[in-house]
């Protein structure tokens, strides 16, 4: 199957019209288009991260961004509190390790969010403010739990602390209001729910966090997040962007805006709402708790004696549909589902069909259609007109 739509938590499959603007010639990027080009896209993301604050762009994947909101903000010797979820948490964690930022974590079983109370009562503890910063992580991809984000805000806000926020694969697929949950640095990448090739990373920065910044003094170069606000403040970034992936943010955020943020939302409610009403009607078992599930990805338990892997690879391969795997200690044990990029509701439908039809040459009794059947009537009940 030369066809493949993608499945996986990111990189997704890109909308046509984002894909051709990358194909655009080259520009100047010290030239008065990228300027135009650049104030755009940051303009633009703004009301996605639900921030009045700057918003700069660099050229890296999500991880860069996350290394630049540690180094940034934190000098060797300050103390955080990681909240990992899974295991875009514990990077973030080794991030900070790895600058000589002292760590203490926060532990959460892994399908589980951030207790807020639990953090409320660490923080609270916490009377010398030894703490300078909370990590956490918005939608954690390998586990398929997304955080209360609320509840978590409400619960650090007396501290003080700083928040530092991994919304990498969360950004843009539900409603996130930065400002109003007193975060400081957020972190976000083109190739999840925006639906752009990877290459950019866009990290919100508060005003405390500027200030915060201004006196921390922990080696940095390339991820430099106040020489970034200095050249964005000219139309430029401090060395050569990603132009052709900024030409196709630019096209994204416009398709964004045109189809309405509530509407982008809800679609991958929908979805997820569709593929976990499949996984039960089969009989599969969710990885993540009801009420932290995550809107971009969906991780399904294996069941004993199947062979996930296996599975994914005939669906790529045969059927042309590409799930993500079990990372970490999940290996094997869990197949990942993503409902970000250009997908449809019949792309969803084809691809729970496809995962039937392996379930079943793998062995597993189930009913035929009924998967498929279950999404089919969440996809229906949606559209139907709402009764007066
Ligand atoms: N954090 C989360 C929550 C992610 O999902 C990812 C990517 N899957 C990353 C961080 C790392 O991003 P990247 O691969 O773009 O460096």
């Amino acid at each position: 199957m030369s066809k493949q739509l993608l499945f996986i938590p990111g990189p997704v499959t890109v909308a046509e019209p984002v894909l051709a603007a990358m194909g655009k010639p080259m520009i100047d990027h010290r030239g008065p288009e990228f300027k135009v080009l650049l104030e755009s896209i940051s303009r633009k993301l703004k009301p996605v991260f639900g921030t009045s604050g700057d918003v700069v762009i660099l050229g890296s994947s999500g991880t860069g961004g996350l290394e630049a909101a540690m180094t940034n903000m934190f000098a060797p010797g300050e103390k955080v509190l990681c909240c990992p979820v899974g295991v875009f948490g514990d990077r973030f964690a080794e991030i900070a390790r790895t600058w000589g930022v002292e760590v203490e974590v926060l532990p959460t079983a892994w399908g589980h969010g951030v207790d807020a109370q639990a953090l409320k009562a660490r923080l609270d503890a916490d009377t010398k403010r030894e703490i300078k910063g909370v990590i956490l992580t918005h939608n954690e991809t390998s586990t398929g739990v997304q955080n209360p984000m609320g509840p978590l805000a409400d619960a650090i806000r007396a501290h003080g602390a700083l928040v530092l926020v991994d919304s990498v694969s969360g950004l843009a697929a539900s409603e996130f209001t930065m400002d109003a949950w007193g975060f400081d640095v957020v972190v976000a990448a083109s190739q999840k729910a925006l639906g752009v090739p990877p290459g950019i990373s866009m990290v919100a920065i508060s005003p405390r966090a500027w200030e915060k910044m201004a006196t921390a003094n922990a080696p940095r170069y390339y991820f430099d997040l106040r020489k970034a606000r200095e050249f964005a403040a000219i139309g430029q970034t401090p060395a050569t962007p990603p132009v052709s992936q900024c030409f196709a943010m630019d096209v994204a955020l416009d398709r964004y805006a045109e189809t309405g943020p509530a509407n982008v939302w809800a679609r991958h409610q929908r979805y997820t709402d569709g593929i976990i009403a499949a996984a039960e009607t089969l009989g599969l078992e969710l990885f993540a708790q009801p009420g932290v599930r995550s809107v971009t990805v969906t991780a399904i338990k294996v069941p004993a004696g199947i062979d996930g892997d296996a599975i994914r690879k005939t669906m790529r391969v045969e059927r042309g549909y590409v799930l993500g795997g079990g990372q970490a200690r999940l290996a094997g044990t869990i197949v990942r589902i993503g409902t970000m990029g250009d997908i449809s509701q019949t792309d969803v439908l084809g691809m729970l069909g496809a995962f039937e039809m392996e379930l079943l040459g793998a062995g597993l009794k189930i009913q035929v259609g009924s998967g498929v059947q279950a999404a089919l009537r969440v996809f229906l009940e949606a559209s139907q007109p709402s009764a007066a």
